[in-house]
């Protein structure tokens, strides 16, 4: 029996490749060019085929990283920015700068359209979510001091601590670190002293919750005030159960009953009245009704059974940081759940560390904080905000890795708020009528004054017929990379009047060719675009040969896609450049070379001597023996 013979030909227009690019594997598999012509044997045909669709597999998918940029996405692509981002305004109307990042999908989408297929890795071991505070034991709580300025807040909490602060052998000094525990009839409380209402909802805006009660000092001689409501309704979006002492009962003028009138009309109904709000009469001053009030909040927080475990994996929230000159970053930490130890490795928002020390509110130098317990901690490398989630990790490498990763994701999140400002719009539309010739100009400058001034004046400028002046955008402040960014896409200039270039925009802008001007008169700048715009006078065109190709093979893909199978003859063929396609010495299609390879890899050149896969945008009627030329259009400015 006689076994049907399979050329590398067929195998490639199955699988709707040039030839040219199996021709590694057949190397690979030792088969000779003469088998290779003649044809191969099925099973070495079918091995051929299979390790084909694993290159081409492997070839077409992108491993890209969890969160990608436009730039980057266009780098895996070998793709210019520019293109991708013009690709986002058009197909999907998505206007977005190269150091931006893209959603999953939409990255997925513009992928497929230049035929990959993504790859995402594996999703990292995220910092696991801040676990609700429920465990076996009994803890603290922890309470805030909220109500109208100067009704005594700072008085109130001195005066606990004062009186109720377990001294300790070193005590006396008294160390402000942001919390502190009180001790009465046995059992703890932790108070968070830095009184008013910005602490509160600073971190409760950062996710944190860490307030169990709050108590609301209302002063009795000055009742309910704008900051007093304004205090409740933190409380109550909070969903915190609320303590009232009226305070300054001592003053001949308290007059308790009109507090609690107006208690009840914010909805604050004293028990006393049959409501269900506990109030305590108080003095911060004498300390009269302090043991009541704080007997009180030890009651409802035994009815609120406020739990924790000592032995779950550590939890904690930064209640305040500071950089201190002799000791480093410093962080008043508050320990939720578990139990933070000295020499633990942390990460604490988008920092981290290994704790070195910890002392208690006392300044007394302590091995172990558990729940509800603020501890400052030195070791961090660097400052954390308050609201802050701290973590216990393994190690330091892996505390490392999650912080930066942070720090990436914030400064992404920072730039492409950066991108949402309102000229984008203006941008977009340029971008889209694109049709008449413009100078478009990014102008920054020092102030509003000189930004309105600029903006006018280059308004008023001489112009050549047919061309116009569009300001991308005019705003103060130095010339930053998203400038630059917008420069690329808009394909404008930017100016700069007494403003500097950021490095990295310096950088950025050498490396995109983005005209950059800067002035310390406005004259000056007036001048140049005035020569500028002359520049834009139709240009003489100057053609340049760089190099020829002759298509020896035709390969049709699907999707309608027909690829030239090229020797290069002469000079080098460059992929994006301007290219005609000459049959019988007549030019049959002009456009540019759309892609260009050379066995599996694209390419950017290919010299003479070489074998290469082109694709003519707009063209797929090849024939063997079709001429590929490639040139260049050099401009010479009129001047
Ligand atoms: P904060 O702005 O709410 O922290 O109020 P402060 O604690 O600074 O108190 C403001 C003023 O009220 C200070 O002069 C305190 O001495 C005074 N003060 C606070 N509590 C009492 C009190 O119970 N009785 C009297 N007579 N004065 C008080």
């Amino acid at each position: 029996m006689v076994k049907t013979k399979i050329s590398v030909q067929d195998i490639a227009r199955e699988l709707e490749v040039p030839a040219s690019r199996l021709q590694q594997i057949v190397v690979e598999l030792g088969i000779s060019e003469e088998e290779a012509r003649r044809g191969l044997d099925p099973e070495t045909a079918q091995t051929l085929k299979e390790m084909a669709l694993e290159m081409l597999e492997t070839l077409r998918t992108l491993s890209l990283p969890a969160e990608v940029t436009v730039r980057e996405l266009a780098q895996a692509m070998e793709r210019n920015p520019t293109e991708i981002q013009k690709h986002l305004m058009v197909r999907y109307s998505q206007l977005v700068a190269p150091h931006q990042k893209l959603d999953r999908e939409i990255a997925e989408k513009v992928a497929a359209d230049f035929g990959f297929k993504v790859q995402w890795p594996a999703p990292v071991e995220a910092a696991p979510p801040p676990s609700p505070v429920v465990g076996t034991q009994l803890r603290p709580p922890v309470v805030t001091i909220m109500g109208h300025v100067d009704h005594g807040k700072t008085t109130l909490l001195d005066y606990i601590r004062k009186t109720r602060v377990a001294e300790r052998e070193y005590g006396g000094i008294t160390q402000h670190i942001g919390a502190y525990q009180a001790e009465y009839n046995g059992k703890l409380i932790t108070f968070l002293d830095t009184p008013g209402h910005e602490a509160f909802t600073a971190m409760r805006a950062r996710g944190a919750q860490v307030t169990d009660i709050v108590v609301l000092v209302v002063a009795a001689d000055d009742g309910i005030m704008p900051q007093t409501i304004e205090a409740i309704h933190h409380a109550r979006n909070a969903r915190v159960p609320i303590i009232v002492a009226i305070n300054k009962i001592d003053k001949p003028e308290a007059n308790p009953d009109r507090v609690m009138q107006q208690l009840t009309e914010h909805g604050l109904v004293p028990e006393k009245w049959g409501g269900d709000t506990i109030v305590v009469p108080v003095s911060a001053l004498t300390g009269q009704g302090v043991d009541e009030l704080l007997e009180m909040i030890l009651l409802t927080a035994e009815l609120m059974e406020l739990k924790a475990d000592p032995n779950a994996p550590f939890q904690g929230t930064v209640i305040e940081a500071k950089l201190d000159k002799g000791r480093g970053p410093v962080a008043t930490i508050l320990v939720r759940q578990g139990t933070l130890r000295r020499g633990d490795v942390l990460v604490v928002g988008k920092t981290w560390g290994k704790v070195r020390a910890m002392f208690d509110h006392t300044g007394r130098g302590v091995e172990r904080a558990t729940p509800a317990m603020p501890v400052e901690v030195m070791g961090l490398s660097d400052v954390p905000v308050a609201g802050d989630p701290a973590e216990r990790v393994e190690s330091e490498t892996q505390a490392r890795q999650i912080a930066t990763e942070r720090q990436e994701a914030e400064r992404e999140q920072k730039l492409g708020q950066i991108g949402r400002r309102p000229s984008l719009q203006e941008l977009f539309k340029q971008l889209q009528t694109g049709e008449i010739k413009s100078l478009n100009i990014i102008l920054k400058a020092d102030t509003y004054g000189s930004v309105e001034a600029i903006r006018d004046a280059l308004l008023k400028l001489e112009k050549p017929p047919g061309v116009e002046i569009k300001i991308i955008s005019a705003n103060v402040g130095n010339i930053t990379e998203t400038d630059i960014d917008f420069a690329v896409a808009a394909e404008a200039i930017v100016l700069g009047f007494n403003v500097k270039v950021e490095s990295s925009a310096q950088q950025q802008a050498k490396t995109h060719r983005v005209d950059v001007r800067t002035y310390r008169i406005i004259y000056e700048l007036l001048d140049e675009v005035q020569k500028a715009l002359k520049g834009l006078l139709e240009p003489e065109r100057r053609e340049v040969h760089l190099g020829t190709a002759e298509v020896r093979a035709v390969f049709r893909l699907s999707r309608g896609i027909t690829v030239a199978g090229c020797y290069v003859l002469d000079g080098k063929i460059y992929r994006g450049r301007p290219a005609r396609l000459w049959r019988n010495k007549q030019v049959l299609h002009e456009s540019r070379i759309a892609s260009l390879r050379h066995l599996k890899e694209d390419m950017r050149e290919i010299a003479a001597g070489y074998e290469c896969g082109i694709v003519l945008e707009g063209f797929s009627d090849y024939q063997e023996g079709d001429r590929i030329e490639c040139f260049e259009i050099q401009e010479v400015s009129q001047g």
